[in-house]
């Protein structure tokens, strides 16, 4: 059990130890940064719970649980839905765009109280609970208030804080943390084709998540980070306003829109390495390692009040990136302000 999942052992312990004795609470939320794993942490409880030997991964129950077709949503009501994998007994809801709709939270509610189909317990797992507004999370409530004898809730939560207190305190908090960077090294080199120095770029700047070490697309990202980096260099030393712009309507060209956020993303963890080294850090601490020697040279430019300032305008336009601002005028918005800071 648990076998293929690496990172966060102590979790590991303890939902088995649940499993095992009978224990695993009714309500639950599965709370750590993205990528980690939580999911399937959660597809694997399922498996526990409703395999006859335990979990043991080979039977027919253990490998149509977590096995999901799910069509891609036309509009917000194709996500009215619970979506069933190939084992009934386990569902999910997901959020459409940024919203977990009070319709799917009803639906869930609904396939909560039937009777389970093939197994003695039906497991839901609930896909970024964070995206309920009101309305869903007071839809929740009922059911996790009296969930039916037979009815295991996973909540699954990046970012916690932001439901509500009602919620959280209804749930068993199973938490996770980051995995380690040579725990994801390593398993970049066995899973997958990637060489030993992408492996540990990947694992790097993948901030703990195996998921997102995993989709990284290496070349696309090396690419970008040199344009990132030359923006930080017009920025602290050239002052070299037009080629910044430049970069500006290429990220906002629509053949790279769906890569804006992370595009941003990768700005935001240079600037904090340059930061990082102008106050001494070892080069090897910081998460662009393997461009060390240029991002020194970089820092030799920037002083604390200039990258602060920077830090911020970053934070606020990926805030204002949530709202859907005109992307094009706030990054130029933002590269101006950071030649200018
Ligand atoms: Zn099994």
């Amino acid at each position: 059990m648990f076998d293929n999942l690496i990172g966060n052992d102590d979790t590991k312990a303890l939902l088995q130890r649940l499993a095992v004795n009978g224990r695993v609470p009714q309500s639950m939320l599965f709370a750590g940064p993205e990528g980690v794993g939580k999911k399937l942490f959660a597809f694997e409880l399922a498996r526990m719970l409703l395999c006859a030997d335990g979990g043991c991964g080979k039977c027919s129950v253990c490998s149509r649980i977590g096995v999901f077709d799910i069509p891609k949503p036309e509009k917000g009501e194709d996500y009215d839905a619970v979506f069933l994998s190939d084992h009934p007994d386990v569902g999910m809801v997901l959020p459409y765009r940024r919203n977990l709709r009070v319709g799917a939270i009803r639906e869930l509610e609904r396939e909560a109280h039937f009777r389970p189909f093939e197994a003695d317990k039906r497991i839901f797992v609930i896909n970024d609970a964070e995206k309920m507004n009101d309305s869903s999370a007071n839809a929740l409530l009922k059911t996790l208030e009296e969930p039916p004898s037979t009815t295991y809730l996973v909540l699954i939560a990046s970012r916690p804080d932001s439901l509500l207190q009602t919620i959280r305190s209804r749930c068993q908090n199973i938490r996770f943390a980051p995995v380690p960077v040579s725990e994801i090294e390593k398993h970049l080199i066995a899973a997958s084709r990637l060489s030993p120095d992408d492996a540990s770029l990947a694992a790097r700047v993948s901030g703990g998540s195996v998921g997102r070490a995993l989709g990284l697309e290496i070349n696309w990202f090396r690419q970008v980070r040199d344009s990132m980096v030359e923006v930080i260099r017009a920025g602290l030393m050239t002052g070299n306003i037009s080629s910044m712009l430049q970069t500006s309507e290429l990220m906002n060209d629509a053949k790279n829109k769906d890569r804006y956020e992370d595009t941003i993303g990768i700005l935001e963890s240079l600037v904090r390495d340059v930061f990082a080294l102008s106050k001494g850090a070892e080069r090897l601490s910081i998460a662009n390692a393997d461009i060390a020697k240029s991002l020194l040279e970089l820092s030799s430019g920037a002083t604390t009040e200039k990258i602060e300032r920077w830090i911020t305008e970053i934070e606020e336009l990926q805030f204002n990136y949530l709202v859907n601002v005109n992307r094009k005028v706030a990054t130029d918005g933002l590269f101006v302000k950071m030649a200018r800071a």
